[in-house]
């Protein structure tokens, strides 16, 4: 009686159900649906009317509030009028990005864009919930954009499937706001130089308005999480408090060249040492 006993012995359950390692756990099994009556099922219900959808938002937009900057203007047109004349960047498509869509679509927003450079991985589908297994291999941007529209009608999403080097400046000065949802300090830095880059100052050395281009951050690492508003000219920008981000974990040089001894101290062998006579 050893431990692979128990490992083999099959479970009552295990002939129907498959194992949730195989790859066709997620695509034939259905887990059984609650009979009638027994809980509201969400799938089940009807998808929201219009009017009904879009009720709390045009609740809050129609009225004032102590949040909002003196020169605002109640009015239930307001969501139609940000809705089509605004343009969004959102910068990410992963596990932020997929949220940031998301709402950015049922705030009213109608004229997104998404520009990210990764594909979807099978280790992704626990949180990024727009992507699902048969997915798996494709561009994130353009799976993102479609699920997204194909769930909230009048909104139009155009993903882009690269680099954020490689779109021109020109690109990045079309939007009006940009939404970043991204996992390095780098790619920050660089959207933060592109939206700085666009500001002007007028005589009196005040920022021109319409050079300004509002950037919303946001990170999370773990269970941790932050979000800020970056306002070119008139709040600090990335780069002005990029050393309150905490030190990045390194290795002495010394450790890696001659005892690598943890995993990561081999992965930062392979990356610092060896990478170059690959
Ligand atoms: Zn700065």
């Amino acid at each position: 009686q050893g431990p692979e006993l128990f490992l083999s012995s099959p479970s009552p359950t295990s002939a129907a159900r498959p194992h949730p390692r195989r790859l066709d756990y997620y695509t034939s099994y259905r887990f059984p649906r609650p009979k009638a009556g027994e809980m509201a099922s969400p799938a089940a219900a009807a998808p929201p009317t219009e009017p009904e959808r879009w009720r709390d938002l045009d609740m809050l937009l129609s009225r004032p509030g102590n949040l909002v900057h003196s020169t605002f203007d109640p009015s239930p047109g307001l969501r139609d009028l940000i809705g089509s004349y605004v343009e969004v960047l959102v910068v990410g498509a992963g596990g932020l990005g997929c949220e940031l869509l998301k709402d950015l679509a049922l705030s009213g927003f109608k004229n997104l864009h998404v520009i990210d450079m990764d594909t979807i991985d099978v280790s992704n589908l626990n949180r990024q919930f727009l992507f699902r297994i048969q997915d798996v291999g494709k561009p994130k941007a353009e799976v993102a954009a479609k699920r997204v529209m194909e769930r909230v009608s009048g909104v139009n999403i155009v993903p882009h499937f690269c680099r954020i080097e490689d779109k021109e400046l020109e690109f990045y000065n079309q939007f009006q706001i940009i939404v970043l949802g991204l996992d390095s300090i780098e790619a920050r830095s660089y959207i933060n130089s592109v939206a700085c880059g666009f500001l002007e100052y007028d005589s009196d050395d005040r920022p021109v308005q319409e050079t300004v281009k509002p950037m919303v951050d946001g990170g999370t690492e773990g269970f941790k999480g932050h979000a800020r508003v970056i306002i070119p000219g008139m709040t600090p920008c990335f780069e002005c408090n990029i050393w309150l981000f905490p030190p990045q974990v390194k290795f002495p040089l010394c450790t890696l060249a001659e005892t690598p001894r943890t995993a990561a101290h081999c992965i930062e062998y392979a990356h610092l040492i060896k990478w170059d006579e690959v």
